[in-house]
């Protein structure tokens, strides 16, 4: 079992690792039945979370999105678009044809200043409002009340389809006051005092946008998920299973809706300790948000990269690796991007051009023998492989729940998008624990908080 991956997938381990670091990644290879484990508990807590009774204290929330439709391609029609959340804060403007064709898209990528993400909420949403502006003047888009999809990538407690309380910041944003505040009508305000003709429509988790941009080509599309800066997913549930929502506040004959699971939360209550390694405990420990987004942390881009860098700087003081030698790039928090596991496994098996030029350039290494580079490598593998198994993992749960003979799943995210192992790895373990009923397939989507967000506004305005 040991040169095996748990899936019998064959591991690109060369004998030359030694038995130190091996043992030292023992932790972070967890058992089939593990991972078993961590299917049957995140049921559970999908149940409870589904479950007015027990809602408060689930920590998987799933929360109902209010999207009672999925677009078709047939929607028509020009609307704005906001992407906020993920590695980039985008503005877009987008015209749908309602033929299939695709959409025309014009849009703007700006950065967010540290500073906003962190400082008072006001802030931040003036902030918005000011790109808002800046994008409807350079792009001289006419002066006439626009709909507006918001794609919000964090966890909101819906009241309606335009009404989403913030429950919680994750991942690098922490603004204050907007916290228990519904975000739609922050946004509102600070539209307002620029006077802008702008009318947020629909407040949309990335996950859904995901989902209803998939749902252009596949229409069995049922499942959205990001494994990205952070990691959630969302799936079609039967409004009849779902006793948290607002009647009143769907649409006509809605026959179903899209719950956005918020699983990134999974484990706050303890139950991914066995999986969780010291590693990952003191990456949380110095996080942003300690004790929050347990499952995400295991999971996604903003993290991985910071695990692996405290597996190396332990290696480096036992003397395994670099001869002992820690770069002074490598001591700062977060300074192994994540990225550069991507890189490392790109490499093929006997050469390591990526990671020689990544520690060279980046971490600034001189001294690197190719020993150095493989147990990186190995390092990178074994973490990168543990995340892609918890969110097959967790993928397999939702397609079991839902039970269709086929499902294709909408994936976005840029370290899903460039890993060149992850969607391979997701694949070997939703194959294992999926009913053998039901057929699947990833398909990676681009667009969902342009296309997607823009079709859920069409979809939903009559
Ligand atoms: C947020 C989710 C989001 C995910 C992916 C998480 O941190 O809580 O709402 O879907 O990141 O962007
Ligand atoms: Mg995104």
């Amino acid at each position: 079992l040991s040169s095996m991956g748990v899936l019998g997938i064959k591991e690109n381990i060369s004998v030359q690792i030694p038995e130190e670091v091996m043992e030292m990644m023992k932790p972070f290879r967890p058992s089939e039945s593990n991972y078993r484990n961590v299917t049957k508990r995140l049921e559970l807590d999908m149940n409870m979370g589904l479950d007015p009774a027990h809602r408060d204290k689930a920590c998987v929330k799933m929360f109902p999105s209010y999207v009672s439709k999925v677009p078709s391609g047939k929607e028509k029609g020009q609307f704005m678009a906001l992407d906020l959340g993920g590695t980039n804060y985008r503005i877009l403007l987008v015209t749908l044809k309602g033929n299939n064709a695709p959409p025309e898209i014009i849009e703007s990528t700006y950065a967010i200043p540290e500073i906003k993400m962190s400082g008072p909420g006001e802030a931040l949403f003036d902030f918005i409002a000011e790109t808002i502006n800046d994008f409807l003047k350079s792009k001289k888009i006419p002066d006439k009340t626009i709909s507006l999809g918001f794609t919000f990538s964090f966890p909101c407690n819906q009241k309606g389809l335009d009404v989403g309380i913030l429950t919680r910041w994750t991942k690098g944003f922490s603004a204050t006051n907007v916290e228990g505040k519904n975000v739609v009508e922050l946004l509102g305000v600070a539209l307002k005092k620029l006077n802008l003709k702008v009318s947020c429509k629909a407040l949309v988790n990335d996950t859904v946008g995901t989902l209803a941009s998939c749902s252009f080509e596949h229409p069995d599309c049922a499942i959205g998920l990001i494994v990205g800066t952070g990691s959630n997913a969302c799936y079609i549930e039967d409004l009849s299973k779902v006793l948290t929502v607002d009647k009143t506040a769907l649409m006509k004959n809605a026959k179903f809706i899209i719950i956005n699971t918020e699983w990134g939360a999974f484990g706050e209550n303890g139950t991914l300790e066995d999986i969780r390694t010291k590693y990952d405990r003191a990456m949380d420990k110095n996080s942003l948000h300690p004790g929050k987004q347990i499952f995400e942390k295991l999971i996604s881009g903003m993290y991985l990269g910071e695990i692996v860098r405290l597996v190396l700087v332990e290696l480096i003081e036992k003397k395994l690796l670099f001869k002992g030698n820690l770069p002074d790039a490598m001591r700062k928090p977060y300074s192994f991007l994540t990225k550069y596991m991507s890189d490392c496994e790109r490499d093929p098996p006997h050469l390591h051009y990526s990671t020689e030029y990544m520690l060279r350039n980046e971490l600034l290494v001189n001294t690197i023998d190719s020993l150095d580079c493989k147990i990186i490598r190995y390092c990178c593998e074994i973490v990168a492989r543990r995340a892609a198994y918890l969110a097959g993992s967790a993928i397999a749960v939702l397609i079991n729940k839902m039970n269709r003979p086929t499902v294709t799943i909408g994936v976005d995210g840029s370290l899903f998008r460039h890993h060149p192992s992850f969607a391979a790895n997701m694949n070997a373990i939703i194959k294992q624990f999926k009913n053998p009923k039901c057929e699947f397939r990833l398909k990676l989507s681009e667009d969902g908080s342009g296309k997607g967000a823009a079709a859920i506004v069409a979809a939903h305005s009559f």
